[in-house]
């Protein structure tokens, strides 16, 4: 089968790699269609902490964010999975160490991350392998570009239900990315007022095309009181920002990170009585980012700006946007296209 394999930062072929097999416990999907994200760039960069933790190495075959079909089950599996419409969780706990015990599977010291992590080959490739307890089910109104969002989308619903709107509660979205502004679409399906603000134009005229009023630049930013403030930027700046903007009895959520330590003075958390979550992963919010699509209460369809095959791969990590790509953030491949 065709895999795109990054050899080292900015090398890279669509190369014939052998066909995955499924292990005891595992399935092998067709990808039907896969996303491209800031943690594949800063993969192709080679600036990904992993690669200088030891977590992860060259060569790297990429891509956590799909969705597709189950062509073939390993032993132990039930059969009835073959056939069904899938997209599975990135992280792979070890499952029986206290942290996947206590359901925090997520976080496990010894995980795997599809794509990411421990050498565990991705989904930019016409198949990939996976343990059948990561896979969940797609309904028949999540289609394939749909199941390609839940990943990024659970985040972003995590994030969401950090900041714990009531309805009519006003949250700041900082850095309206891809992961921004879904979670500025799940404040919103929670019925906050939802203020975005970014530093580059073309994204901020894009969330108020999707129907966000309230979108601002640092400069331009209203003194209004946010009871909550949720940073999905890249800014090492941002995070303290944050906790300088949101209400006294208000929330923040950490979800973006920056490529250096982000300070921020807890004098300032804790006089202010703030709440502050990290967020990691969508593992635990797959299932409700899945109703969100089915119900249609969150459609995150306008982000995809092009759809492209295996042979796009690089010049997309390398930062060039499709021909004729739309305005949105987020690049999909399909890896049964020719190019
Ligand atoms: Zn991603
Ligand atoms: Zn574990």
């Amino acid at each position: 089968m065709r895999a795109f394999v990054l050899t080292a930062p900015g090398c890279y072929e669509v190369r014939e790699v052998q066909a995955p097999v499924p292990a005891a416990g595992e399935v092998v999907v067709d990808v039907e269609r896969a996303g491209v994200c800031g943690t594949d760039m800063e993969f192709f960069t080679g600036e990904m902490a992993y690669l200088h933790q030891g977590h992860s190495s060259f060569p790297m075959r990429l891509g956590h964010e799909w969705s597709g079909r189950v062509a073939a089950v390993g032993a132990g599996v039930d059969p009835a999975w073959t056939g069904r419409r899938v997209m599975g969780d990135t992280m792979l706990g070890c499952g029986t160490c206290r942290r996947c015990r206590r359901g925090h599977r997520h976080v496990c010291q010894r995980r795997q991350e599809v794509g990411v992590r421990d050498g565990r080959p991705g989904a930019l490739a016409e198949q990939l392998a996976v343990p059948v307890s990561s896979l969940h089910a797609l309904p028949d109104t999540v289609d394939a570009v749909l199941g390609a969002l839940v990943e990024p989308g659970g985040n972003a619903l995590r994030a969401a239900q950090a900041a714990d709107p009531a309805p009519g509660d006003r949250v700041l979205v900082l850095g309206p990315g891809t992961i921004g502004v879904l979670v500025a679409m799940f404040a919103r399906a929670a019925g906050a007022e939802v203020h975005l603000m970014g530093n580059n134009e073309a994204s901020l005229a894009f969330s108020g095309a999707l129907g966000f009023a309230h979108v601002w630049c640092e400069d331009t930013l209203p003194e209004l009181p946010f009871d909550a403030v949720i940073d999905a930027s890249n800014a090492a700046q941002l995070p303290s920002l944050a906790l300088d903007l949101v209400e006294p009895g208000g929330r923040v959520v950490y979800i973006g990170l920056a490529g250096e330590p982000s300070r921020i003075d807890t004098r300032t958390l804790a006089l202010k009585d703030v709440t502050a979550v990290g967020i990691l992963s969508a593992s635990p919010g797959l299932d409700a980012t899945i109703r969100a699509y089915a119900d249609g209460s969150v459609d995150p369809r306008p982000l995809v700006a092009a759809t492209v095959g295996l042979g796009q791969v690089g010049a997309v990590l390398a930062g060039r946007r499709p021909p004729g790509a739309g305005p949105g953030p987020k690049i999909h491949i399909d890896p049964r296209l020719e190019r």
